[in-house]
């Protein structure tokens, strides 16, 4: 990096908070296909066959390129697994498949030394490379800790030396759950710690001369692994470094819970203009990861380009300049507002605003879909663990008794002919707002607004009082930095206001009009986008509630989608967390058959964190903060964990789940699950 670029992004971690600009980073080659640069941001996965079985393995590596993998990375545990990846090389170039082979090593430096003279990139986790976790906490000494530097230095130099003899690439793949004991008694459990766990194997590689790096900063957390690459950028670029990002959120799990996770970490990043490959992890088969990572990454190919053209049509809209001070990006903190009608903001979780406004009005069962559960019989609601808090009906009036504790949102000028307005509130434009005068409610009002108005004189006129709420919206191309922006204004302007983050998705003239790839549908796009949008917001504190639009997806996935993106950020939680591995050659039992089974037994069970992995080597490290841990530790054995502690060992897998249960109902923790 030179060093005028250094200069200009000192004590940064992107280009710009407000305006897209890709980080643009260090060139890296690795077989045909190189990393960083103004290359386009690459694709790949990792194979779950064993690595011994090379048919297996070839076949499902030629999936995963058809499905889009640029890269295939494939575990090797031990040396005999690394001299099959020649095998492996072998039988996919006569195939005519070139795609670039990455080794995933796990404490076997012998297995590295072999496989980094065969494929184009090897993948090491400087938290087992050369170090150790025992989960000691030692106190070091500067100079004891320096000694542990220097052993590990020697460990590390033979690959390195093979690395740049035979043109390897490497990736330093740092994970949340593995940090070494070294690291954890320094620097804690933290993204600090995580970063200064990568940075000292890429001083000790250009202390050798070798500079063909990668680098990830994996965590479960979306919000930790957010951070923790931030804090990387910020760190490499101080001290003169920019080497090619390597995102992804680890142990996603399943289904939609995967995607939207791997959505807010991912896409966050995506949005600051960093990350030059993405793997999504899904405890799914490998080629299904490939279209998920495709359809994140692909919105960013005309991101700038779509910005430039918008603001040249809108003459006069400015781009606001970072101002750090005001914002921290490496840590959690919520914006502070104040409480409205003792409902929305302040310590209050974010709400959830649902668009019924379109639906049928006339049969209560439409309520389903907002998390009010409608028995004719009964003519009563229950309660689901996701219920929405708003309804918003425009101008359409229902024709049957709505849920005694659900908010309504009508437009201001049907609002004020409601003969009966308890629970019933206005949602006002800017200019309605101002002339409302006496007509406005002591309760709560919500006024639409956008960025652009903050500059606008009718933003100086806002009769400000405790019971006034943004709905924030935007059509901005770059929408999250829009309202990023808006956010980071209001703070400069120390208005605590609490916001609605609103966003809104019409697919048809927003790319994928229906189906893309054959395999993305319009559901899974409104759970990358809206996690990618609204999640950016929510993992630095910014929103009160969210309310996505999107009238051509069904009203329930909408709803299930706003609280995933909750969870997702650990701003309102609504669910069971399961943090599966995506499983590899080292599995020990079907991750994807598993994982459902115990979700179909505990998923009632909100806020527990389940960890479910597939192997004894990673696995307890990898499930990070689960509070509970199902991890394969033997052909049909599985060892149970509380926390970070093994309760009961090698049981067999046919009892397991039943002992789970156990433990979570001795620990107080279980509940029967409604009927
Ligand atoms: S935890 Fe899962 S993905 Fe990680 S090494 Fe073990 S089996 Fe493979």
């Amino acid at each position: 990096m030179n060093a005028d670029a250094v200069k200009m992004l000192q004590g940064r971690y992107c280009n710009s908070l407000t305006d897209y600009s890709r980080f643009v980073t260090r060139e890296v080659a690795i077989g045909d296909v190189p990393m960083g640069g103004n290359n386009p941001i690459r694709i790949q996965s990792m194979t779950t066959t064993d690595t011994m079985d090379t048919i297996g393995t070839v076949e499902q590596t030629i999936r995963m390129v058809d499905a889009g993998c640029e890269y295939v990375r494939i575990t090797a545990p031990s040396i005999k697994e690394a001299s099959n990846l020649a095998e492996i090389k072998k039988q996919l170039r006569m195939r005519g498949y070139n795609v670039p082979l990455v080794a995933d090593i796990h404490f076997t430096p012998n297995a590295a030394e072999v496989a980094a003279r065969i494929v184009e990139k090897v993948r090491v986790n400087p938290g087992n490379y050369a170090d150790k976790k025992k989960f000691d906490t030692i106190e070091y000494t500067d100079l004891e800790y320096q000694g542990e530097l220097d052993r590990i230095f020697q460990k590390f130099t033979p690959l390195v030396n093979i690395c740049k003899e035979y043109g390897t690439a490497m990736r330093i793949g740092t994970n949340h759950g593995s940090l070494s004991d070294r690291i954890m008694s320094r620097y804690g459990d933290t993204p600090q710690g995580m970063v200064e766990s990568a940075m000292e194997f890429i001083r000790m590689c250009e202390a050798l001369g070798y500079y063909s790096l990668v680098v990830s900063m994996k965590s479960s957390n979306p919000q930790v692994m957010v951070q923790a690459y931030r804090l990387l950028v910020q760190t490499m670029v101080a001290e003169g470094m920019n080497y090619p990002l390597h995102l992804g959120v680890t142990e996603a799990g399943d289904g939609e819970d995967g995607r939207i996770k791997s959505a807010v970490g991912i896409g966050t990043l995506l949005e600051d203009g960093l990350g030059d490959t993405v793997r999504v992890s899904l405890t799914e088969e490998p080629e299904a990861e490939a279209p998920v990572a495709i359809a994140l990454v692909k919105r960013y190919s005309e991101r700038k380009a779509q910005s430039e053209k918008h603001r040249a049509e809108k003459k006069g809209l400015s781009v606001f300049s970072f101002q750090p001070s005001a914002h921290s990006p490496y840590e959690y903190k919520k914006r502070e507002t104040y409480e409205a009608n003792a409902f929305i903001g302040g310590h209050m979780v974010p709400r959830v605003v649902l668009d019924l406004s379109q639906a049928n009005l006339k049969d209560a069962s439409v309520m389903n879909d907002a998390g009010y559960l409608y028995s004719p019989i009964l003519d009563k609601y229950n309660m689901a663990e996701q219920s929405v808090d708003f309804v918003y009906l425009g101008d359409s009036l229902p024709s049957f008794n709505l849920p005694g504790n659900l908010k309504q949102l009508y437009n201001y000028a049907t609002w004020q002919k409601l003969t009966n307005q308890t629970l019933c509130h206005p949602l006002f434009t800017l200019g309605e707002y101002i002339s409302a005068d006496a007509n406005r409610t002591s309760a709560l009002n919500l006024v639409r607004i956008t960025n652009a108005d903050l500059d606008s004189e009718a933003f100086g006129l806002i009769p400000l009082d405790n019971s006034l709420v943004f709905v924030l919206e935007t059509d901005e191309p770059h929408g999250m930095a829009d309202q990023r922006t808006f956010f980071l204004k209001l703070q400069e302007m120390e208005l605590d206001v609490p916001v609605i983050v609103k966003r809104s998705y019409a697919f048809s003239d927003h790319g994928p009009s229906t189906m893309d790839h054959g395999q993305i549908d319009l559901t899974t796009y409104l759970q990358l986008y809206a996690a990618t949008d609204l999640g950016a917001l929510l993992v630095d504190g910014f929103g009160d509630g969210i309310w996505i639009d999107a009238p051509q997806v069904p009203a329930n996935i909408i709803t299930s989608t706003a609280f995933g993106i909750l969870q997702a950020t650990r701003s309102r939680i609504s669910k069971t967390e399961y943090i599966s591995c995506p499983s590899c050659g080292r599995t020990l039992f079907d991750l994807m058959v598993t994982t459902q089974m115990i979700r179909s037994r505990t998923s009632h069970l909100k806020g527990l964190k389940i960890g479910i992995m597939g192997c004894i080597v990673n696995g307890p490290g990898e499930m990070a903060d689960a509070d509970y841990g199902y991890v394969g530790s033997g052909t049909d054995k599985v060892t149970l964990y509380r926390g970070q502690e093994a309760v009961k060992k090698n049981i067999n897998s046919a009892n397991a789940l039943d002992e789970l249960i156990g433990i979570i109902k001795g620990d107080g923790n279980w509940i029967e699950p409604a009927e």
